[in-house]
């Protein structure tokens, strides 16, 4: 990440003086400009989802699925947000690594019908939590393609040892995968191998292979998708100016590979999903942040400003800083292989350790991390000083319809009463 640019408009600094800063504003004008653009970058039939990763305020979520595009959440906070703009359930997809049973059975009490499945155990969790609450679910199953390869990639997910998905090459000993039980339904595949590739032809060539994949998984496993969800890679600019990538070409060479590929897409056989989060949301976005004091130290000059990392670019942070190396207390003889310990977030950054000599691990097991104390949650950066967390604005034209603080507020817990597993 670079140093971002302090881009402060007039007509945006009279919000910093009704809301005072840090403030977030954003402005509903660019979300529709870049929900508009990206629609016409994607061939006509295909539909698209909105990664409520990138901003889950529900205002934005609401302007989204007004035009159109369908929810994508990886957490049953984002389901809320999601739920709260009105979006129809049945148009839910929940996805991401980490799910947890509670969350699967929340998801399918409040309607959730589609889900991607990371795993064969968590398909058999998923069908649990269906049975659970009466309904029956269908799952995408989510793939990770060795083929995938591409120039210019800002972050690859998968086409690489990876937390995410099942490896391909591991789906022939899964045919159960690929057949209903009394709970699910496969309804097809879903990729989703890189992120932020600014360069179309580099973007072309990301989803061209995924769509070669799925046709050569469609010969090997003889399963019949439904939906290919062939994820995203739209990039857009982040903390600095200048304007979202073009991808206007987009729609017509990757209609070809489609019809090369997956002859009968156009008709819904399998019907085409593509996903988005920054580029549907980053350009509607401005910080306002107030420099508290200007000083000089060493020949340099230092702006201090009301807005750190915690506000901004917290993630990045996740790549510039080395995984902890957490070393939990062994669970079995150590002799074993080495384990990569990862939590739920959907980024391949999210790691705690790279090589966890631990021995054999369970689901179910609960692994201690010792000396956890200092900078343990109150190093995550939003509770990192315990600073108030950056207000936000929704602006249609010069109206601040949606105003908004989110607080973190300390509850007492009874016994049992904590996130459960
Ligand atoms: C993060 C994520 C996205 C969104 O990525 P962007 O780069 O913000 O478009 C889409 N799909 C999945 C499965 C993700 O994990």
């Amino acid at each position: 990440m670079g140093i971002p640019e302090v881009v402060v408009h007039d007509e945006m600094t009279k919000w910093a003086d009704r809301y005072g800063t840090p403030l977030y504003i954003y402005r509903l004008e660019a979300v529709r400009e870049a929900a508009t653009a990206l629609l016409r970058s994607i061939p006509e039939e295909a539909c698209l989802y909105y990664s409520l990763k990138a901003n889950p305020h529900p205002a934005l979520v609401r302007e989204l699925v007004s035009l159109g595009i369908r929810a994508e959440v990886s957490s049953t906070g984002e389901l809320a947000a999601a739920l709260t703009a009105g979006t129809p359930t049945a148009e839910i997809l929940f996805t991401g690594p980490g799910k947890t049973d509670a969350a699967l059975r929340e998801a399918v009490g409040a309607g959730v019908r589609r889900f991607s499945v990371e795993s064969a155990a968590e398909r058999t969790r998923l069908a649990a939590a269906a049975r659970a609450r009466g309904a029956r679910v269908e799952y995408l199953v989510r793939v990770n393609a060795a083929t995938a390869r591409a120039g210019g990639v800002g972050l690859r997910m998968t086409g690489t040892p990876s937390q995410f998905g099942i490896d391909a090459d591991q789906l022939d000993t899964l045919p159960k995968l690929f057949a209903a039980d009394d709970a699910t339904r496969p309804f097809g595949f879903h990729l989703f191998p890189a992120t932020n590739i600014t360069d179309p032809s580099a973007l072309h060539r990301e989803f061209e292979a995924s769509a070669a994949t799925v046709a050569e998984l469609m010969r090997r496993t003889e399963f019949e998708p439904s939906m290919v969800d062939l994820g995203g890679g739209f990039a857009a600019p982040f903390a600095k100016p200048g304007p979202l990538p073009d991808y206007a070409g987009l729609r017509r060479s990757l209609s070809a590979e489609l019809d090369r590929h997956l002859p009968g897409w156009r008709e819904g056989r399998p019907a085409v999903a593509f996903e988005s989060g920054r580029y549907l949301a980053a350009a509607c976005g401005t910080l306002l942040t107030t420099v508290l004091e200007v000083k000089r130290s060493g020949g340099r000059t230092y702006a201090v400003l009301d807005a750190g990392t915690h506000v901004l670019g917290g993630m990045a942070g996740l790549g510039r800083i080395l995984a902890p190396g957490a070393e939990p207390e062994p669970v079995g003889t150590p002799e074993n292989e080495p384990v990569s310990l990862v939590g739920p977030l959907c980024t391949p950054l999210d790691v705690l350790s790279r090589a966890a000599v631990i021995g054999p691990v369970e689901p179910g097991d609960v692994l201690c991390i010792p000396n956890t104390g200092a900078y343990g949650l109150s190093a995550s950066l939003l509770g990192f000083l315990s600073h108030p967390v950056a207000a936000e604005v929704v602006l249609d034209g010069d109206r601040d319809i949606d105003t908004r603080q989110l607080r973190l507020t300390p509850v007492a817990l009874k016994a049992s009463e904590g996130s459960p597993i």
